[in-house]
């Protein structure tokens, strides 16, 4: 590597949070280096699709609702005041404006969007360099916002782990890295930010810290390179430790190997049942995958499939009840061929059978409580009324048989949440609730603003908090370098 004797700014890694830093102290005149574990700059948030933004110019000239004010109040009811308000406050107000700032940057955005319906259109979907919105959108972002932290003169070091912060007098004045598999070496640096993206693929912090076991009750994204190494610095340099917990959502494990069309008829709201095959949820819900996730893990085995029968399959060949930004597929093309495929591919969790004992045997669904609940449930669809969980009576269709099809479905995670307390000027906290001098973090590793569940009403929050933590770490650690503060 370059021979760095000190900069101002070191970042650990570059990802959205720790470009979004990088870019933002480099245009305040700061010397920056960034030190990228992966030989890739961009992380998970290669695979988003947007962030959000309250107030832009987009939502502005639609009339879009909520003001910054209607979303503080909001996102402080959704989370029952649990969290720092100071710090959500600061995320929101500063989000329309980073909108505007990564457009002067060249990141362009195709149109704020809602999840679902009843959720806030805060997703500012990213036009991504070629094809439509969608996954691939953030992939576009992070190859602009490094194209300008390098002509801004940042320096990226790739396959460059971090592996601890150095501490003098209760300051951070550097950190230890190890370039290509070379012998660890000390940067000096009169400021840090960490931005290492949570702990979504740390088999051992999701197993400390949320009480998931990875692989086996929570299948998440498993970006490469996020093992929670941030956090466990910050903490070794005397950072409080927030709640943590996983961003949560639900789904058939390792989606994206599921053709987009399966996928979206697996997550229609038809019959929902656990392994004792009864019903739990309001299937109505289910575009809240959030919300989905919440009550499939109360289940046992933290498992749940989804039913439908060749009547359904007939209909979902026609049209889909609901729509998904992420998988934006109408309606179930091809659908015997695509269900041949898959069973025929052997990746699991779908299954086919010719009755309901068949298709119970197969799952281990308990086959005479679904029996007797397919029934029940059949007696609700006939009287256009779900006595158990009120579900809108549209979605109300009868499993009568002929080819009996399930889906198993698990709780996801886009990644972690929380672990390294910060407050609204992205200052880490230490143990006596004091900012530690030098020391910042942005992005998933110090994000504890969710509550107990992922705001999906306000989506693109997660690397919305990221981009904006990341802009604040700079501006905070700028002042700091200056001495104003
Ligand atoms: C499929 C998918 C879709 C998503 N879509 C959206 C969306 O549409 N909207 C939204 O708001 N959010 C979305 N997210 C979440 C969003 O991408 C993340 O919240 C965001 O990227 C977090 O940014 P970050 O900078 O904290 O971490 P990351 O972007 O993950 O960056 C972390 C970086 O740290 C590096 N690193 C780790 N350890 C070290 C170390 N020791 N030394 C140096 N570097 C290290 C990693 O290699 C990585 O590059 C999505 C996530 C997934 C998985």
């Amino acid at each position: 590597m370059e021979n760095s004797t000190e900069t101002d700014l070191a970042i650990v890694a570059a990802g959205a949070a720790g470009l979004a830093a990088a870019v933002a102290a480099a245009q305040l005149g700061l010397a920056v280096e960034v030190f990228e574990k992966n030989a890739t700059t961009g992380g998970t948030a290669n695979r988003g699709m947007g962030p959000l933004g309250i107030e832009s110019r987009h939502t502005r000239a639609r009339l879009f609702r909520p003001t910054r004010d209607e979303a503080f109040e909001a996102f402080m009811t959704y989370t029952h005041w649990r969290v720092d308000a100071n710090l959500v406050r600061a995320f929101l107000n500063k989000s329309g404006d980073t909108i505007h700032w990564l457009e002067s940057l060249g990141v362009t955005f195709a149109e704020p969007a809602t999840y679902f319906s009843g959720s806030y259109p805060t997703w500012h979907l990213l036009q991504p360099e070629n094809g439509p919105p969608g996954p691939g959108g953030g992939a576009t972002m992070m190859k602009i916002l490094t194209q300008r932290a390098l002509e801004l003169g940042v320096k990226i070091h790739l396959n460059s782990p971090v592996s601890r912060l150095i501490t003098e007098d209760g300051k951070v004045t550097g950190l230890v890295i190890s370039e290509n598999g070379a012998a660890p070496h000390s940067v000096r640096a009169r400021s840090v930010v960490i931005a290492t993206g949570g702990f979504g693929n740390s088999e051992a912090m999701i197993r400390d810290h949320t009480g998931f076991e990875l692989d086996k009750d929570i299948f998440p994204f498993k970006i490469p390179g996020v093992t929670g190494d941030g956090i466990r610095m910050a903490w070794e340099a005397g950072a409080q430790k927030t709640e943590m917990g996983m961003e949560l959502v639900y789904g058939m494990p390792d989606p994206l190997t599921v053709p987009p069309a399966l996928h979206e008829a697996c997550r229609q709201p038809h019959l929902m049942v656990n392994l004792l095959g009864k019903r739990f949820m309001d299937e109505a819900v289910m575009p809240n995958v959030t919300f989905t996730a919440n009550a499939i893990a109360q289940q046992k085995d933290k498992t749940a499939f989804l039913l439908f029968d060749s009547g359904i399959l007939e209909e979902m060949k026609r049209d889909f009840d609901t729509r998904n930004r992420v998988f934006p597929k109408e309606r179930f093309d091809d659908a015997e061929a695509t269900i041949d495929a898959y069973l025929a591919s052997g990746k699991g969790n779908f299954y086919r059978a010719p009755t309901l004992a068949a298709l119970s045997a197969q799952t281990g669904i308990d086959g005479e409580t679904l029996s007797n609940v397919v029934e029940t449930y059949n007696g609700y669809c006939a009287q256009g009324y779900d006595a158990q969980f009120n579900k809108e009576r549209r979605y109300l269709r009868p499993l009568t048989g002929g080819v009996w099809y399930a889906a198993r479905h698990f709780p996801s995670a886009y990644g972690s949440a929380g672990g390294i307390k910060i407050n609204e000027n992205a200052e880490v906290v230490g143990k006596d609730w004091r900012p530690i001098p030098g020391l910042y973090a942005a992005g998933t590793d110090a994000c504890s603003i969710y509550g107990d569940s992922y705001p999906f009403i306000f989506p693109g929050t997660s690397m919305g908090f990221a981009l904006n933590t990341g802009r604040i770490a700079a501006e905070t650690a700028h002042a700091y370098i200056s001495g104003a503060i």
